[in-house]
């Protein structure tokens, strides 16, 4: 295998809690490669693109240095570099919240309470900022891992850290006090790729994909049977892409409609139709969907 110049580079990570979602992503757009653990890069068969597996946290400095033109990484990391880069589009996985937590028996809760405290963190620039912004001087101590520990620890009076379900925190009897950035995977790309046309041209390609990807997954396609009379009051309330593929059916009471419903309105959206009488209601997933 060999990094072929003509092809566009994509940094993700090697070995993490992004990995799955980025080589499905990746798989689901169409590209083909291999990924077997020992492997530092790979050619998409299919696609003008090499893929490098590496650590999340030098991917932000690659995008920047035109190592790879692009990089799937958490947007924590992209901000805690501060890195020449550009997002270009999240991605909707390995959503999480870099936030500040307090012992739960400190009696603190607001973060101005914090004022002259140690800050334990794995995101010193990033919560240097957050407190620079609200005037508020802390000492940050800069932590390279088990940050969670380190208030029982005496080493600070506070953390600042990533939390996706909350259980670590609790499991530390720490509680949440503020937000300092929600995050979640992101692609990000080099300036200078994006300003060269053939190289831009391959990276709006890649994210036309995605955006196939993405708006399928945010939808349900719909079928059901809904009787004529009810027809405009079903067609108002489907808040589908346009106005919904109505079909006549054998029996003249009854038509057959079809629409894509946005997952998030999607079960009051069922509730409402089954009471408007709507019956055979068949849902299924959207593989891609381009509007
Ligand atoms: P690497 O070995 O590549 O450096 P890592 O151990 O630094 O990996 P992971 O724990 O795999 O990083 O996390 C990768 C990313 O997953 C994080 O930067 C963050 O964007 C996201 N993430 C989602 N939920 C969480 C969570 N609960 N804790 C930490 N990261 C999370
Ligand atoms: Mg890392």
């Amino acid at each position: 295998v060999k990094l072929n110049g003509d092809h566009l580079k994509l940094a993700i990570q090697k070995d993490g809690r992004l990995t799955e979602d980025t080589r499905n992503l990746l798989r689901t757009v169409g590209l083909q490669f291999d990924a077997y653990k020992q492997r530092l890069f790979s050619n998409c068969r299919n696609f003008p693109m090499d893929i490098l597996f590496v650590r999340d946290d030098d991917i932000p400095e690659y995008v920047a240095e035109g190592v790879v033109d692009l990089g799937i990484v958490g947007r924590n990391l992209m901000v805690e570099a501060e890195k020449n880069v550009q997002e270009l589009m999240p991605l909707n996985y390995g959503q999480c919240t870099l936030m500040v937590a307090v012992p739960a028996d400190s009696g603190i809760s607001d973060v101005k309470q914090l004022a002259g405290c140690k800050v334990a963190t794995s995101y010193p620039n990033s919560t240097q900022r957050f407190f620079a912004e609200r005037d508020i001087p802390v000492n940050v101590i800069p932590i390279s891992g088990s940050v969670e520990i380190t208030p029982a620890l005496g080493v600070a009076a506070a953390i600042v850290d990533l939390v996706s379900t909350g259980s670590s925190l609790k499991l530390n009897d720490l509680v949440a006090i503020d937000t300092v950035l929600e995050s979640q995977s992101i692609i990000i790309a080099n300036p200078n790729s994006l300003s060269n046309t053939h190289k831009s041209s391959i990276i709006e390609r890649l994210l036309t994909r995605f955006r196939g990807v993405l708006s399928a997954a945010e939808y349900k396609y719909v079928m059901m049977n809904v009787p004529s009379h009810e027809l405009d009051y079903v067609s108002n309330l489907m808040p589908g892409l346009k106005s919904p593929t109505v079909l006549p059916t054998a029996d003249p009471e009854w038509m057959a409609v079809h629409t894509a419903i946005r997952e998030d309105v999607f079960w009051e959206a069922i509730e409402e139709l089954k009471r408007r009488g709507a019956q055979g209601i068949l849902v299924s997933s959207i593989e891609k969907m381009f509007v």
